[in-house]
């Protein structure tokens, strides 16, 4: 079994290789990989175990048809987790967003169609149905979504969709909620309120904190996502919840109790743009057609992430951040 992984270079990616290179997922202790990474300024090679011989890194653009005619035979399957994946970057340069993650992921998807890939996952989000008061999104819910960045991963999940009713690709859709963990670039909301603790910063709230977002701990999405690639079917998209609604300010509150500070750390800042107020998915399809589980508590998980960024701040502090925290 040979993968190629797209993106592996940040922090989901990277998550589910060092996972797959460490015999985390049964039948794939043979499996070698090649990641494909542009190493915009959100993937760094250090992410990646470089020394590990299964492991093939190639820099490179997932919008670069010739590169990718050139490395995709001999590949089982594609994973595909690259994309500009930060909202608040995509409200002042949304056309890196549309170039990545619209026009990348109809070039790997041709690329596949053309050297016969067998097997492909599409990694998504639930950012595109948009936003909901109450009640939560099957796979079936309309796709309404609200900021640059999930518009262009809504149109990259139909780009995905068109290629398996054209083409007959064997193409699955997954759509998460928001990841937590280690690795994390510092400039989306946990790592930039743990390690904005950790420097003695005050941490930047947007408005008055009551967004609701649904967390899930990298881990289990990863393990979602091999599931999908083991088991899930051709033209089918999955719902990847977890059941762990909580405002802003409820991570906040969780993440100053870690660290043991206080809310005069926190300051209220203008509200994101359009920012959506609640995200919230119905996960019941892959648990019962894949009988995939989370496994991680978000407390379990905060507890762990905060561990992990106290013990490596050489990486943090080389990455650079964005002026405010999103999710
Ligand atoms: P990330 O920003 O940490 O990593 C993205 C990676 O893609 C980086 O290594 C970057 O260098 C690479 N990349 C960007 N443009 C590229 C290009 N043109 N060609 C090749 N590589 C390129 O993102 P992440 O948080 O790991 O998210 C991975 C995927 O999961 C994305 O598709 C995202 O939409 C999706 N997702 C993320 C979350 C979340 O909470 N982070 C939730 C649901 C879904």
């Amino acid at each position: 079994m040979r993968l190629l992984v797209t993106g592996a270079a940040g922090f989901i990616g990277s998550h589910y290789v060092r996972m797959l290179l460490s015999d985390g997922y049964p039948g794939y202790q043979d499996a070698r990989v090649t990641v494909l990474d542009k190493l915009t300024y959100a993937g760094t090679r250090t992410n990646l175990p470089l020394d590990e011989p299964r492991l093939t890194f190639v820099q490179g653009d997932v919008c670069d048809l010739p590169l990718l005619l050139d490395l995709l035979p001999g590949h089982d399957a594609v994973v595909h987790f690259a994309a500009e994946s930060h909202v608040d970057r995509s409200l002042h340069s949304a056309a890196e967003f549309v170039r990545t993650n619209v026009g990348g992921t109809q070039t790997l998807l041709d690329a596949c169609v053309t050297t016969g890939v067998e097997r492909v996952v599409h990694v998504s989000t639930d950012e595109v149905y948009g936003s909901i008061d109450e009640g939560s999104w099957t796979e079936e819910s309309p796709l309404l979504p609200n900021s640059p960045y999930a518009a262009s991963k809504a149109a990259s999940d139909l780009i995905a969709r068109a290629a398996w009713r054209t083409h007959g690709l064997n193409v699955s859709v997954t759509r998460c909620s928001n990841n937590y963990g280690p690795h994390q670039h510092p400039e989306k909301l946990i790592p930039r309120f743990v390690t904005g603790l950790l420097r003695g910063e005050r941490l930047p709230l947007y408005g008055d904190g009551r967004n609701v977002r649904e967390w899930l701990h990298v881990d289990d999405h990863c393990r979602a996502v091999q599931a999908v690639l083991t088991k899930g079917d051709a033209g089918e998209t999955y719902n990847v919840g977890g059941g762990t609604e909580r405002t802003n300010r409820q991570v906040t509150e969780i993440l100053l109790g870690l660290l043991g500070a206080d809310w005069s750390s926190v300051e209220q800042v203008t509200d994101r743009k359009g920012h959506d107020l609640r995200y919230s998915l119905d996960d019941d399809k892959i648990r019962r057609t894949l009988g995939y589980e989370p496994r991680i508590t978000l407390e379990e998980g905060l507890a762990s992430t905060v561990d992990w960024y106290l013990a490596h701040p050489g990486w943090w502090k080389l990455l650079t951040r964005s002026p405010l925290s999103g999710g």
